[in-house]
């Protein structure tokens, strides 16, 4: 068996790509330099050349609130032709088991709490996110449409908000917990009485660390077809993965701070966008297929910040 990670130096693929290293699996990789995903010819000749057995499609481009909002034509353009390119190459190469990372942003803003798989395309999207959410669900329709045309075994799974080693620490275009560790960390650094919170801390978000993405996209990839298929709704191509909890921002802070030994105030800066008010997966299906999550979140923060404290040179 031999797997293709593509995105392998992200948190996530990085993450799936030392899990399979421990297992002993045999990876193929390439590096962006190596091999441009967004473009067409190239990655069918990467597939045709390698032929892998299997895909795990963890590339993409991926960002915050304010990142979405401010390069949507990026997110939109690059997510749709690393998704196309990967898929149908994978297709004309012959691989008959792929796994497509998306997320939860897939999922209507008003959509209900917690979203279970069926309320895809059920409502309007989140405009802060939607371009990345079309291209999102454009990737989850893609793998459907082969499954239905073509008989592949091509599945979906939909993480909710992810953080971990080898995130993204850039103060305006991380995601919130990132953002926030850097942001903390820096104020008991500085001795600095204050730190900043985006929106009004109110928005509710759900939390899942990396390593458990990994060990759970690792377990959907291997059930067994039949086992995966009586187990999810007829027609499912998407499986939500997430921890089940879910805690408001200003939760999120005071859990922060008591991780980084912040001692000083949390103000709220209300000219920032909040985003979707509530994010709470429904992981019924996942967990009557037998995985649940492994980290709570005060302990998978504690382990991320004694990893951003040993490789903070490399995070900036
Ligand atoms: P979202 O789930 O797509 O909204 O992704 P984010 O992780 O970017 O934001 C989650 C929530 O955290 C939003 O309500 C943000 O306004 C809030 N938030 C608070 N402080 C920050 C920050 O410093 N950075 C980011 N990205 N979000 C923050």
């Amino acid at each position: 068996m031999r797997i293709y990670v593509a995105g392998h130096r992200g948190m996530v693929g990085s993450a799936i790509l030392r899990r399979l290293t421990e297992q002993g699996v045999e990876t193929i990789t390439r590096t962006h330099a190596e091999l441009d995903l967004a473009d067409q010819a190239a990655v069918a000749s990467f597939m045709q050349g390698e032929r892998p057995d299997a895909v795990i499609l963890a590339a993409a481009k991926v960002g915050g609130i304010h990142a979405n909002n401010t390069y949507p034509a990026e997110f939109i353009y690059e997510n749709l032709m690393i998704q196309t390119n990967v898929i149908h190459q994978a297709f004309r190469a012959g691989v008959e088991r792929l796994l497509f990372l998306g997320s939860s942003c897939i999922y209507p803003r008003e959509a209900i709490q917690p979203m279970a798989e069926s309320e895809l395309l059920t409502g309007l999207l989140e405009p802060t996110n939607e371009p990345y959410a079309i291209a999102k669900i454009a990737g989850i329709k893609l793998c459907e449409s082969y499954n239905r045309q073509y008989g592949t075994d091509y599945r979906s799974i939909m993480p909710t908000n992810l953080y971990g080693p080898g995130d993204n620490f850039h103060p305006e275009n991380s995601h919130v917990i990132p953002a926030m560790m850097r942001r903390f960390h820096e104020a008991v650094h500085d001795e600095k009485g204050e730190v900043v919170v985006w929106g009004s801390g109110k928005p509710r978000r759900e939390f899942l660390h990396v390593d458990d993405m990994a060990d759970a996209s690792l377990f959907v990839m291997n059930l067994d077809r039949a086992a995966y298929t009586a187990n999810t709704q007829p027609m499912l191509s998407h499986i939500n993965v997430g921890s089940g909890i879910d805690v408001s921002i200003a939760e999120l802070a005071e859990q922060m701070a008591n991780v980084t030994g912040f001692n000083g105030r949390i103000v709220y800066d209300r000219s920032k966008p909040d985003g979707a008010p509530r994010k709470l997966m429904d992981v019924a299906q996942l967990s009557r297929l037998g995985w649940i999550a492994n980290l709570t979140l005060p302990e998978g923060l504690k382990k991320t910040y004694r990893w951003y404290q040993t490789n903070r040179s490399t995070t900036l």
